[in-house]
């Protein structure tokens, strides 16, 4: 065997994102035991970190030791038991994970399906929460797979007036658009370290209420999933007289990620969710200006996850061989009904530059135009360049 050297690649699809040279530098600091003092050191400051970024402070914070999807996972076999009934609105890949998953857990699942490229409808989700007692409402805040926001705030305020617990998906918004845990008064919020944070993947930060913690100390079943467990984790992760072993933390990967808070709060949480809304501003009328049209109605916009129709014509997989092969470049292709119908383009955390915005545009066009399809680069890069310097 050789040391496996990576190619340099430009990371704008749908995650991971550019992981910046100070978080990588971090991930290669000494490794200490798990049960150190100044390890515990560590873990206390990423929980307080993590509720700072959640805006979350009364909730339980801790990062889990695995993707986001291990945080989804354990948000619905914590707050879920055979034969309570879940609701979840679906209205793209990742709401559809979410109800197979809480099929398994044995719930009476309840799906509200929406066409892909549209949010989440409340009046739809009431409707479905009104016809019988629920346990949880579980729905994706920024939908990766279509490039969709829904409504938190108002699905939380749904779950609340009808008894419900909210999960929310947070694994693409948290560190691009405002996620606001307390203001929402969210339940089980999950995340994911590789989209607008920057780390590798490979972590899923999670937010637990009050009120969960009680659904959870209150089950009548053991929750099935062992590592998943929350009332196991926190006696890891919890602190007072805890730290027992429970798991060996991924120590490298929580340097990390702690560097990659230090990053985000020096700029700023708001500074960096500008940030993503002008670049966004700025790819947008460069696609535009290269004859391109969005999937998404303007309103319904994620910053960081750009869903844009492929041509008539044009071979969707094509142009992204194009990119990679000449100008090391990742763009996301289509998933489920989209496939081969659009390209997802990132601008998630450290990929979400001006610099990172032109080469796109730049390579676009080109792998666009050996496709036959007539792209102006110059007319893309000045409307881009223009929304930059408004
Ligand atoms: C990426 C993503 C996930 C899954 O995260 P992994 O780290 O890939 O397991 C879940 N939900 C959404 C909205 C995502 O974008």
């Amino acid at each position: 065997m050789q040391s496996f050297q990576p190619p340099r690649r430009v990371l704008m699809g749908p995650g991971p994102s550019d992981v910046s040279p100070r978080v990588l530098a971090a991930l290669s600091r000494p490794t200490i035991g798990h049960l150190d003092p100044v390890f515990q050191g560590l873990m206390e400051d990423i929980k307080s970190g993590l509720q700072r970024l959640f805006n979350a402070p009364d909730h339980a914070c801790v990062p889990l030791p695995a993707p986001g999807t291990a945080g989804m996972e354990a948000a619905i076999m914590n707050l879920l038991e055979p034969g309570d009934r879940a609701v979840i609105a679906v209205n793209g890949a990742f709401g559809g994970r979410m109800a197979d998953m809480a099929d398994r857990a044995g719930a009476t699942v309840v799906t509200v399906d929406h066409e892909w490229g549209t949010p989440v409808d409340a009046a739809r989700v009431e409707a479905a929460l009104a016809e019988a007692p629920t346990k949880v409402l579980a729905f994706v805040h920024a939908e990766t797979s279509t490039g969709v926001r829904s409504d938190a705030a108002s699905l939380c305020a749904v779950a609340r007036r009808h008894g419900a617990l909210s999960i929310v998906d947070c694994v693409t918004s948290l560190g691009g658009i405002a996620v606001d845990v307390a203001g929402w008064d969210a339940d089980l919020v999950y995340s994911g370290t590789q989209k607008c944070l920057s780390a590798p993947p490979g972590l899923s930060p999670i937010a637990l209420s009050k009120r969960a913690q009680a659904a959870i100390s209150a089950r009548k079943t053991k929750v099935r999933n062992w590592l998943c467990d929350f009332n196991l984790l926190m006696s890891y992760w919890g602190g007072d007289g805890g730290r027992t072993y429970h798991h060996t933390a991924p120590i490298n990967a929580l340097y990390g990620l702690h560097e990659a808070l230090v990053v985000l709060f020096e700029e700023g949480q708001q500074a960096a969710i500008v940030r993503h809304a002008r670049l966004h501003e700025a790819l947008v009328a460069g696609l535009e200006g290269a004859g391109l049209k969005m999937l998404v109605a303007p309103k319904d916009r994620l910053p960081q996850l750009n869903t844009v129709l492929v041509p008539d014509g044009v071979d969707e997989a094509a142009v992204r061989t194009h990119v990679l092969a000449n100008w090391d470049l990742e763009l996301g292709a289509g998933l489920g009904p989209l496939k081969g119908k659009v390209w997802r383009i990132g601008l998630m955390g450290a990929s979400a530059t001006p610099w990172h915005v032109r080469l796109c545009l730049t390579a676009l066009c080109e792998a666009l135009a050996a496709q036959g399809f007539k792209a102006d680069v110059k007319a893309a890069l000045a409307a881009s360049d223009a929304k930059l310097a408004a």
